[in-house]
């Protein structure tokens, strides 16, 4: 190639960049994906952006409508993961062939709206590195929203700063943020606390936030639960120093406990009245230290699988109209 064809080749290839990035994660979802990619297209048209769907090990006929999605639109860039990762590992994979400047996460199911992004994309041109989304009246069950709202106090107390709402995945980041993400390699990835982590300038947006038209959640109880510890062990040691103090606590109050009851060994003689409180302080005692025992387990397996450093997620194709694709994983 002589020098006038590089320079041609370069510019086209400039001209092809996008300039946003939209990453979804997708699990099982056959029902949605046409909605979701159309409304997208609708809310972008006037944006250069390429869209990348993630497929994470879906059972049903996610990977076909993927792969015709991708055949009729040249904007469409589909990541096939290995198998099953989870919605976070899918979103850093997702991360790791973006070449956006500005990069944009919803969910697939349409419970964040599209047309929200526009909105997104203005705070990060005005300066934002991260843009976080609050969802005004959230549409999830009830028990749900108080895991959440449990697990974002304890994740703001402990970080310093602060997001009303760390579980809406319609979020924005510079393309900067995003690399650093996908670099960390982070086994226990929580992508919005991630970001916050790293922001130099975060700002918050209230979204709307609609309930699930097709299709069901793709969180258990327990999936919910790990990813809550996911949030609260990854970003701080709050929880074991707690317990700490709680135990120290205990343990004067025990010991105190223990010089009465000595003292009225001796003055007033044995007694035995005092047997069942006697039991009841043990298994106060023996609570705390199972929970103990428990959070320094937690802190345990996660230095564990970190050290191990095994990938978080696999890529096994690339699909869109342009893009060749290749194995790559997660790990360092
Ligand atoms: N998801 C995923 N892998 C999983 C679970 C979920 O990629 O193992 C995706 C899912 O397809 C959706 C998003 O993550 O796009 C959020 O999932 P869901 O709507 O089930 O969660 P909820 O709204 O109940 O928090
Ligand atoms: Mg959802």
């Amino acid at each position: 190639m002589n020098q006038k064809a590089v320079a041609e080749n370069v510019r086209t290839q400039a001209l092809d960049q996008p300039e946003v990035s939209i990453v979804v994660p997708v699990f099982n979802e056959e029902a949605t994906l046409r909605h979701l990619s159309s409304e997208l297209f609708r809310a972008l048209a006037s944006e250069r952006f390429e869209l990348i769907l993630v497929n994470d090990g879906s059972k049903d006929r996610t990977g076909q409508i993927l792969i015709e999605l991708a055949g009729a639109h040249s904007e469409i860039v589909v990541v096939e993961l290995s198998r099953n990762f989870g919605q976070h590992p899918a979103v850093v994979a997702g991360f790791s062939v973006v070449r956006g400047k500005y990069v944009v996460t919803l969910d697939a199911d349409l419970q964040n709206p599209p047309e929200e992004i526009p909105r997104l994309l203005e705070q990060l041109r005005n300066g934002h590195d991260v843009v976080g989304s609050v969802r005004e009246n959230r549409q999830d069950p009830w028990l749900r929203k108080q895991v959440s709202s449990l697990v974002n106090t304890v994740t703001t107390a402990s970080m310093g700063v602060g997001m009303k709402d760390y579980g809406c995945m319609l979020r924005g980041y510079t393309r900067e943020v995003v690399e650093e993400i996908v670099e960390l390699a982070e086994q226990a990835a929580f992508v919005p606390a991630l970001a916050m982590m790293l922001a130099s300038n975060p700002v918050e947006i209230d979204v709307r936030h609609v309930e699930r038209e097709e299709g069901s959640s793709k969180y258990s109880p327990l999936r919910l639960m790990r990813l809550g510890f996911d949030l609260i062990t990854g970003f701080s040691l709050l929880p074991i120093q707690l317990v700490s103090v709680v135990g120290l606590l205990i343990a004067i109050a025990g010991g105190a406990l223990s010089a009465l009851l000595f003292a009225r060994r001796i003055i007033l003689g044995p007694e035995s009245d005092g047997l069942f409180t006697l039991f009841a302080i043990l298994f106060a005692f023996m609570g705390v230290l199972l929970l103990a025992v428990g959070l320094v387990g937690e802190y345990v397996g996660r230095i564990y699988a970190e050290v191990r450093r095994r990938p978080t997620y696999r890529i096994r194709e690339v699909i869109s109209q342009s893009v060749d694709s290749g194995e790559t994983d997660g790990s360092q």
